[in-house]
């Protein structure tokens, strides 16, 4: 990123976390237009449109994730309706043959109030995507929560073996928890992490996490572990079709929805298992400054989509 798209990035982090700036945005004319850009990144506001959209990508040949937007949830009665949530979308998904992964953040479900609340409902969405052999996939968040969220995860996944678990490739930790995790059943999704985070914890973007994230991808994939590439940067998947990870069943490539389509299309085309990651919810607003932060030319595609609706709604895939 150049110094200007750091500094917009930053700034962007900032505002989607500032409640009077959403506050404000959320009664203003502006508000509209951010929807408009939202759609390309985000299938809808309800769990109708989610699933909606999910048939769409499936009928072409794709699979899907399925999240619910939402993180650092405080009160309990929120993380039990993010949980009910979670329920009736693994209800609507199994009835409709939808085989997706539902994903979520633990802090979404109740970490944040007690490690044991979130660990309970894991279990309660667990057991209930089983009934219907869908795949229930935890995301990874600040390293703060990394050792939390693993323990939690390790306490449910022998009993919900459908359980899987997000790995940071950029957190120097990582080296130690993948040796663990190899020992646990559950797919390992892996990414290169999405925080800003202490210098002593994490590597930043560079050659040397690019090389890191493809030592991890090698470990887990000779492991004949089931493995997630969950990355859009397209010189990393040419390394990973050039060492034909994708050619084993156990290995899939996973993108989120809006992002590098093309690239997740060949993919799919090329009959490698293909996944998009599919949000949907009233946070929308939050999702797309996180699109945004990540790669600030994505606000010159947001402006267009403001300005000429009906461009986000074209499905690229
Ligand atoms: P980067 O090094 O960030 O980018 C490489 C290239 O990819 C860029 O130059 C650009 O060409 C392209 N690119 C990247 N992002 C975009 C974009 N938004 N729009 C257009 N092009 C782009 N992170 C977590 O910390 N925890 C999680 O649980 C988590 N879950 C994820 C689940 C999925 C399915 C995916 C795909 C990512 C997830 N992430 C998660 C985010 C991840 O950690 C990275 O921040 C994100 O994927 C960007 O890194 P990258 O590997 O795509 O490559």
């Amino acid at each position: 990123m150049t110094q200007y798209e750091l500094q917009a990035a930053e700034a962007l982090k900032f505002i989607a976390r500032n409640e009077q700036i959403k506050t404000y945005l959320q009664s203003s004319d502006l508000y509209p237009l951010l929807h408009r850009a939202a759609k390309r990144f985000v299938s809808g506001e309800t769990r109708d449109e989610a699933i909606s959209r999910a048939k769409e990508l499936m009928a072409k040949g794709y699979v899907v994730s399925l999240e619910y937007i939402g993180e650092n949830t405080r009160m309990e009665n929120e993380c039990a309706s993010a949980k009910n949530e979670l329920i009736t979308l693994i209800h609507s998904a199994g009835e409709c043959s939808v085989q997706s992964t539902i994903s979520f953040d633990l802090s979404h479900i109740g970490m944040s109030i007690d490690p044991e609340l979130a660990l309970h409902h894991l279990v309660e969405i667990a057991k209930e995507s089983q009934l219907y052999g869908l795949a229930v996939m935890i995301s990874m968040e600040e390293s703060a929560k990394t050792n939390q969220i693993l323990s939690i995860y390790k306490n449910a996944v022998m009993k919900y073996p459908n359980i899987g678990i997000t790995l940071q490739a950029h957190l120097y930790g990582s080296d130690e928890d993948i040796k663990e995790l190899l020992n646990y059943p559950g797919r390992i999704r892996l990414v290169k992490g999405a925080y800003q985070e202490p210098t002593d914890m994490a590597l930043p973007r560079s050659k040397r996490l690019d090389q890191r994230y493809l030592q991890f991808a090698d470990t887990i994939a000779k492991a004949k572990h089931p493995l997630s590439i969950a990355s859009h940067d397209a010189a990393i998947i040419e390394e990973i079709q050039n060492r034909n990870y994708l050619e084993h069943s156990h290995v899939e490539v996973e993108m989120l929805y809006g992002v590098q389509p093309q690239l997740l299309k060949e993919l799919k085309d090329r009959g490698y298992r293909s996944k998009v990651y599919l949000t949907y919810g009233q946070e929308w607003y939050l999702y797309l400054c996180h699109r945004l932060a990540e790669y600030p030319p994505n606000i010159y595609v947001a402006i267009a989509d403001m300005i000429e609706p009906n461009r986000a709604q074209v499905s690229p895939y």
